[in-house]
């Protein structure tokens, strides 16, 4: 193992999710680290969608331009034939221009533009071919980084393992996340008031449909300690 590193911020996954949070924090002046798994951003289970909220947000940090020039399409109203007529399900002309449409771009498309731009700023570091392992901690228990190992990006053996601690650590590391378990979290369903094709109470069962999947998730801690 090498010798341990430190940093200030370490964001575990090269998502959207801890891209973006790479991104701001290095422009606030915040020395971070992003952890990427992958040798690439080309995953091909990823959504292509980016919203009319996503397209103003890009505006405001200055990246509308480049974001624009990627490959893309964009998608309007959204209708659909039903009972002999034609239903419109997504509605964009009551959104206000220019934020009124979805764009369809590739994520790794996005994601290597927004690298890019996170690139730009000295206190951002991306390691591709890293993978969290554990968390590390304190000695007063308090989460402290994360264990990783390496791997070659060719062949995918491991090259070595590692210590990143870090004052902050952010599990940005997708649905499965590895560090969300090793910290004793597991995900809660909230009961909904309303779920398709059921009209039972909140948090029942109904015949017609299972527990709300389509309620948000939440990390609750565990009853054991992490
Ligand atoms: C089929 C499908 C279609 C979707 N379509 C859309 C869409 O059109 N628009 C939309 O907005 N959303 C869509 N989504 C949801 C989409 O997945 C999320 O919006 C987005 O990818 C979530 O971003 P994230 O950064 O939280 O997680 P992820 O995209 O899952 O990113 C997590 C990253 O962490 C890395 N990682 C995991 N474990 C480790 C580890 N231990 N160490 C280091 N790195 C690690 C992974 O390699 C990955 O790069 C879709 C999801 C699916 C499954």
């Amino acid at each position: 193992m090498n010798q341990p590193e430190s940093t200030t911020c370490v964001v575990v996954g090269g998502g959207p999710a801890g891209v973006m949070l790479g991104l701001l924090l290095a422009r606030a002046g915040v020395e971070v680290t992003v952890l990427e798994k992958h040798a690439d951003f080309l995953r091909d289970f990823r959504g292509d969608t980016v919203h009319a909220s996503t397209i103003r947000l890009l505006d405001e940090l200055g990246l509308g331009e480049g974001f624009r020039a990627l490959p893309q399409s964009k998608l309007g109203n959204f209708k659909l034939p039903a009972g002999g007529k034609e239903v419109t399900l997504a509605d964009f002309d009551r959104l206000k221009p220019p934020y009124d449409y979805v764009a369809m771009v590739p994520q790794w498309d996005l994601l290597n533009f927004l690298v890019d731009a996170a690139e730009q700023e000295p206190q951002f570091t991306l390691r591709m071919n890293t993978e969290a392992t554990d968390l590390l901690y304190d000695d007063g228990g308090k989460v402290a980084g994360v264990a990783y190992r390496t791997r070659d990006a060719a062949t995918g053996v491991e090259t070595g393992t590692g210590e990143l601690r870090a004052t902050l650590t952010v599990a940005c590391d997708g649905r499965g996340s590895v560090l969300r378990q090793k910290a004793g979290l597991v995900p809660a369903s909230s009961p909904c008031r309303s779920t398709p094709g059921g009209s039972g109470s909140p948090g029942t069962r109904t015949s017609r449909n299972s527990w709300p999947r389509s309620c948000p998730a939440s990390p609750v801690p565990m009853s054991s300690s992490a």
